[in-house]
């Protein structure tokens, strides 16, 4: 139980809001923006549903009061889509408008495919209205470079990330380095055209970290590198000397173990890649 805590620890502020916090204003300083996220999904129950909407609410006040350069990162299974759509809007659509208020940017996560086609309607419908949120897209699909070029043509906020759920071989990409080659072609492609008004590389994947600065520096565009907090932080702080933007993905909650053995189970490389990176104290 000691080692897993202490590999948790890399990956996982700690329970509550204030950890969250503490851990962006540490980043802050390192040149690096936070995206905190409260963990959770599949929320079925309508007070648990409330109460994570309170949770996010608080979470927005405390980056505001404590003035963290801190986005958002929400799970919309957490906020309503376990119950239908409508209760999903009905919950993210206030929180969205309290944060542009605040002048707080609010990505929304990508989760499994039974979600997807839910979330990017949902996505596109509240895009309208409000543009400080921004979508994550996983390079596994089959179906998204026809997603990309949809959401280019309405300059949507773009997160390109490979993907971290297990899916169907008729969906999805499973070959790792098939995946990353879609990846490729998918950035190259929102480079290339400049449709998003942002786009954001989410990996820790030096190829593509590489061909994105490359990609940049021949087609400059408004974009950003995300990576997970405990993971590449040399690279996170390289970079952000470098001038790019660099954020990093903070989660926080009760959930935490959950979260922390989920990433375990879907991404076994990782628990390998993290016993590396305790060991060399990277
Ligand atoms: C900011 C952010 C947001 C994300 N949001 C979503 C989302 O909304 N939906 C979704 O499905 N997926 C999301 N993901 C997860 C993503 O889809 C991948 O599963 C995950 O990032 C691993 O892929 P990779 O591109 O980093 O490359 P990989 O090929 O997995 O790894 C490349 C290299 O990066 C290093 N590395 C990878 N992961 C870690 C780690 N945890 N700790 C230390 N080193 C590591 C290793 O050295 C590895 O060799 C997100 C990822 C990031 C960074």
């Amino acid at each position: 139980m000691g080692i897993l805590i202490h590999l948790a620890k890399r990956w996982v502020a700690g329970e509550y809001l204030e950890d969250a916090v503490e851990r962006a204003r540490y980043a802050n300083t390192r040149g690096i923006t936070g995206i905190i996220n409260h963990v959770g999904e599949h929320n079925e129950d309508i007070a648990e549903i409330e109460a994570s909407a309170e949770e996010y609410s608080r979470l927005l006040d405390g980056i505001k009061q404590e003035q963290i350069d801190s986005a958002i990162s929400i799970k919309l299974t957490q906020l309503g889509l376990m119950k239908d759509v409508q209760t999903c809007t009905g919950t993210i659509e206030p929180l969205i408008r309290k944060a542009a208020d605040l002048g707080i940017f609010v990505w929304i996560d990508m989760e499994g495919s039974a979600y997807t086609q839910n979330i990017i309607d949902i996505y596109k419908q509240l895009y309208r209205e409000n543009k400080n949120i921004g979508l994550a897209i996983q390079a596994y699909l089959f179906r998204t470079p026809g997603d990309l070029k949809d959401l280019s043509a309405i300059g949507g906020k773009i997160r390109l990330c490979k993907g971290a759920y297990k899916e169907l071989a008729d969906i999805a990409i499973r070959k790792h380095d098939d995946i990353r080659k879609a990846y490729e072609d998918q950035m190259e492609m929102m480079f290339r055209n400049g449709g998003p008004e942002l786009i954001a590389v989410a990996t820790h994947d030096d190829e593509l970290i590489d061909l994105a600065r490359q990609l940049n520096r021949d087609h400059p565009r408004n974009f950003e590198f995300q990576m997970l907090m405990g993971a590449h932080d040399k690279r996170k702080e390289e970079l952000a000397r470098e001038g790019y933007k660099v954020c990093g993905y903070i989660p926080y909650g009760k959930g935490w173990l959950g979260y922390f053995l989920r990433r375990c189970n879907e991404q076994k490389r990782d628990i390998k890649t993290a016993v590396v990176c305790v060991i060399k104290g990277d």
